[in-house]
């Protein structure tokens, strides 16, 4: 089996492929290295474009025999969503639009999807079932969204088979060292808190005290990449076994505040962390988690970093070392 990676190079991506790899497969990255990072392609098979070229997206499922794709290459900041909505449509909608039509030509008919909880919007119940009514606020999510009901359409019409992923909050690295969260800009919480006990940043910015929840600050659902990577490595079995096309959660059910992430920050660093409070940003629910039953009970998916002090501690080692590295060239 060849699986097509679509945004190999990138935080998300980049683990997938070294979990696959791990595992046995044979994986081709294509990443159009825009937010990515050479250095991140772990597969000796890699071509550079953007999913919205379809003739090279043929050619490369031609070339290498691809027999299935994950597909993770997309603009994914909900902030530079609200601005900047025509990167969005174009990226995640128009280039989808473009793979699964190559993968239409090619009779490639697997695929695994990297979706988001921002489907969702704003939650009216807790935690968040896969039946929950999706009304995304933002640019970002409506583009994921829509994309799921792109891949619904196909599934009916030409036999597509897939599964998309509602990912809550990735976060962490694996344990070698060689990947890592490495967002420009950054602007995720641990990753941010981290570089604010490297010293590479003076402090972090609460975003909103006054939110409807214990300390007042927002509470997330914090799931470590490793564990994200092997669902998509079951999920991909899941389809190769013949199952239908469907939609799980991926979160581990526990939410934590910016308050006790910055906390347990402090406590594995060992560092002060300086904390400025900061208005709301715009777009941000109070309070977002998963329940994450449906994968569990139909993948057999169970999060392997059940801890928050696990995932903080793997994404520590990794910010640590980054700052140690010459530069993160593309
Ligand atoms: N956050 C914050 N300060 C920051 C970055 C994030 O207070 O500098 C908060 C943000 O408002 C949210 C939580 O941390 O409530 C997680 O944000 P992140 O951007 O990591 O992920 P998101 O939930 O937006 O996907």
């Amino acid at each position: 089996m060849t699986i097509l990676v679509t945004g190999g190079a990138g935080y998300i991506g980049s683990h997938c492929v070294q979990h696959l790899m791990s595992h046995g497969h044979s994986v081709v990255v294509f990443d159009d290295l825009s937010t990515g990072y050479e250095r991140f392609v772990l597969s000796p098979h890699f071509v550079k474009g953007n999913t919205r070229d379809k003739a090279l997206l043929v050619k490369t499922i031609q070339d290498f025999h691809v027999t299935a794709v994950m597909h993770f290459a997309a603009s994914c900041y909900v902030g530079e969503s609200v601005n900047e909505p025509g990167k969005y449509y174009g990226n995640n909608v128009y280039g989808t639009l473009q793979l699964l039509d190559a993968m239409r030509e090619t009779k490639v008919s697997q695929l695994v999807f990297s979706s988001t909880c921002a489907t969702y919007g704003v939650p009216q119940t807790l935690p968040l079932t896969e039946e929950h009514p999706l009304n995304p606020i933002s640019p970002y999510g409506k583009t994921k969204r829509i994309v799921e009901m792109m891949m619904e359409d196909y599934s009916l019409a030409y036999g597509l088979n897939y599964v998309a992923l509602r990912y809550f909050n990735a976060a962490g690295a694996d344990s070698t060292g060689k990947l890592g969260e490495a967002h420009e800009p950054e602007t995720h919480l641990i990753p941010l808190v981290l570089q604010t006990a490297t010293g590479k940043r003076k402090n972090i910015q609460i975003f909103g005290t006054d939110y409807d929840t214990p300390d007042g600050t927002c509470i997330r659902d914090y799931i470590h990449i490793v564990d994200i990577a092997e669902a998509h490595r079951l999920a991909l079995t899941y389809l190769t076994a013949g199952n239908s096309s469907d939609v799980f959660n991926l979160g581990t059910g526990h939410g934590f505040s910016v308050r006790e992430i910055i906390q347990a920050c402090e406590q594995i660093t060992g560092k002060p962390i300086a904390v400025v409070e900061a208005p709301r940003r715009p777009g941000d629910p109070a309070k977002l988690v998963a329940n994450a039953a449906k994968a569990n009970k139909v993948l057999g998916w169970k999060p392997a970093f059940g801890e928050l002090t696990e995932i903080i501690r793997t994404a520590w080692q990794w910010e640590q070392q980054v700052t140690e590295l010459p530069s993160l060239s593309r």
